[in-house]
């Protein structure tokens, strides 16, 4: 059954990694995606031949999800050539890790502004058509690192918290209009944000989730499809788990 037939999605950083598994199982489910990517255009391009069909839309936009403006142009541009939009997926995120002793200033107002301020910037831009219609869903990528912390990654700890409590926030603001605020926290999903660990660590890894594996893009995937379909309409505020029982 296909879950978002007739929905449009905006979804950040999906020329790759779980943005892009998002695009393709929403596409699967029915759902119109216009995606954005920061600078792998060629990525992009592929990922738009790879889904675009008759039935569905997808389109891929250069943008900056860190600024503010660029989130503002965006949405217009998108209202424009979609005509509607009903999912916000805030996915877009990058890692400078450190530990806080070597951490530059630069590294961690960059990974506040990549991963935090972004969300701010793209639910701001879309919060008017969403009131207008009474009906959106919002869906942010946190992690099980901003649940939990961890040493050397300080800065993204702190983006993943605050993503919680922004989401929390919006969700209490905006629940009155049938808009939902829900957070993903994945745990270890293999992608080429991963890739940057050595072999040790990925196994290490693996052998500390209780379902003794990484998750793949698709895990992360399917949980936006229940948190952006009508499946989850009362649903909101919540941060949903996908790391394989990882805080258990
Ligand atoms: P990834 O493979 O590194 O992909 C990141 C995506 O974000 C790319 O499409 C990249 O575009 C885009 N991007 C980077 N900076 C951007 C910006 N300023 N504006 C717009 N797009 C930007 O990462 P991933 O592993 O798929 O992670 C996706 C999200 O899940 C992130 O928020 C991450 O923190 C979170 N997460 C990942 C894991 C994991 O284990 N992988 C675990 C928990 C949470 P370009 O290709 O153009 O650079």
């Amino acid at each position: 059954m296909k879950l978002l037939i007739g929905k449009t999605a905006i979804i950040t950083g999906a020329s790759r990694g779980i943005g892009r598994g998002i695009a393709k199982i929403f596409v699967e489910n029915g759902c119109a995606v216009a995606f954005t990517y920061n600078s792998n255009k060629e990525a992009a391009d592929n990922l738009v031949a790879e889904l675009s069909s008759e039935e569905v839309k997808v389109k891929g936009y250069k943008s900056n999800a860190a600024n503010y403006n660029e989130a503002q142009k965006l949405v217009e541009e998108v209202l424009v050539d979609f005509g509607s939009l009903d999912i916000l997926v805030n996915n877009a995120g990058i890692t400078k890790d450190n530990l806080l002793m070597r951490m530059s200033e630069e590294d961690f107002d960059q990974v506040i502004e990549i991963n935090l301020k972004s969300i701010f910037n793209m639910t701001k831009a879309i919060q008017r058509t969403f009131l207008k219609q009474r009906h959106g869903s919002l869906i942010h990528m946190s992690s099980v690192v901003g649940v939990k912390g961890n040493a050397g990654q300080s800065n993204y700890a702190a983006s993943k918290a605050g993503m919680i409590g922004f989401s929390k926030s919006v969700a209490l603001e905006l629940g009155s209009r049938n808009i939902r605020s829900n957070v993903i926290a994945p745990g270890f999903i293999e992608t080429e944000m991963t890739d940057k660990l050595s072999e040790d660590v990925v196994q290490g890894w693996r052998d500390g989730i209780p379902l003794k594996r990484g998750g793949q893009p698709e895990d992360v995937a399917n949980a936006c499809v229940f948190l952006a379909s009508d499946l989850s309409s009362y649903i909101t505020g919540q941060v949903l788990h996908v790391d394989g029982g990882m805080l258990t």
